[in-house]
């Protein structure tokens, strides 16, 4: 089944007298559990493509399709509130809070998001989360105190803080050494297969190919869908 389905996507940016068109009709399903690479050159629209999956941005014209709902005509209220349950997000420059340590990072969007849950079970939550990114010995720690590589680990671990069904990375290797990146498109994939969490990664490192089930390029506001790698034990 498919958990996003986009329908000849525009996005135009309006800037005083000049039109900007980035994004010209692009249409593409992702399924359900899919690890999904996308690959372009810089100033290629694949920001402006990530903001319109998660919700961030409205597309000039085309429809959108998440989880089989419509976004379109959702309120703003709405639309934060089908975000906050359905997707995580993960960026370049990690955005922690600085003062804050890993532990309250995790767990700051669940106390928007769950009041249902007690301060000890949100702890618990994020203890969990962190344990599974490597970092069960580093909760106490500041982000100042941690390498770029382990901020990313944390910000990863409050990504699915809120048990999202969508995770939405845009280059978030961009600020990492080869070995570091390597070890977190790993994880990704981990997160993938074990938690069936589909997932959507922005990205120029060319070894990603090995970690996505598919590549797909954008180019002259258009994407060319990959074909689907098999997973490792899918019948051939
Ligand atoms: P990428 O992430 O592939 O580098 P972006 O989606 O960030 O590309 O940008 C695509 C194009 O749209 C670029 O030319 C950029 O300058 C322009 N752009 C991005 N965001 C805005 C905005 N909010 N207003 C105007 N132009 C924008
Ligand atoms: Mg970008």
């Amino acid at each position: 089944m498919e958990l996003i389905e986009l329908r000849d996507i525009h996005k135009t940016y309006y800037l005083g007298e000049v039109d900007l068109p980035v994004l010209k009709g692009v249409s593409l399903n992702v399924s359900r559990g899919e690890l999904v690479a996308l690959m372009g050159v810089s100033g290629s629209g694949k920001s402006t493509l990530m903001n319109i999956l998660g919700c961030l941005d409205h597309p000039t014209s085309g429809e959108y399709f998440l989880d089989s709902q419509e976004v379109s005509p959702l309120t703003a209220r709405e639309r934060a509130r089908l975000r906050n349950r359905t997707i995580g997000f993960v960026f370049q420059s990690f955005n922690l809070l600085p003062r804050t340590t890993a532990l309250e990072n995790v767990l700051m969007p669940l106390t928007y998001t769950r009041e249902d849950l007690s301060e000890q079970q949100m702890k618990q939550r994020a203890a969990e989360l962190l344990r599974k990114v490597g970092l069960a010995d580093r909760i106490d720690h500041l982000p100042s105190q941690l390498s770029g590589g382990e901020q990313q680990r944390v910000a990863v671990a409050r990504s699915l803080v809120n048990q999202p069904r969508l995770l939405l990375a845009d280059e978030p290797t961009g600020n990492l050494d080869s070995r570091t990146s390597e070890e977190l498109l790993q994880m990704f994939q981990q997160i993938n297969s074990a938690e069936g969490i589909t997932i959507i990664l922005v990205t120029h490192d060319p070894g990603v190919a090995k970690h996505a089930q598919r590549v797909i390029h954008i180019k002259d506001g258009l994407i060319e869908n990959g074909t689907r790698q098999p997973k490792p034990g899918d019948a051939a």
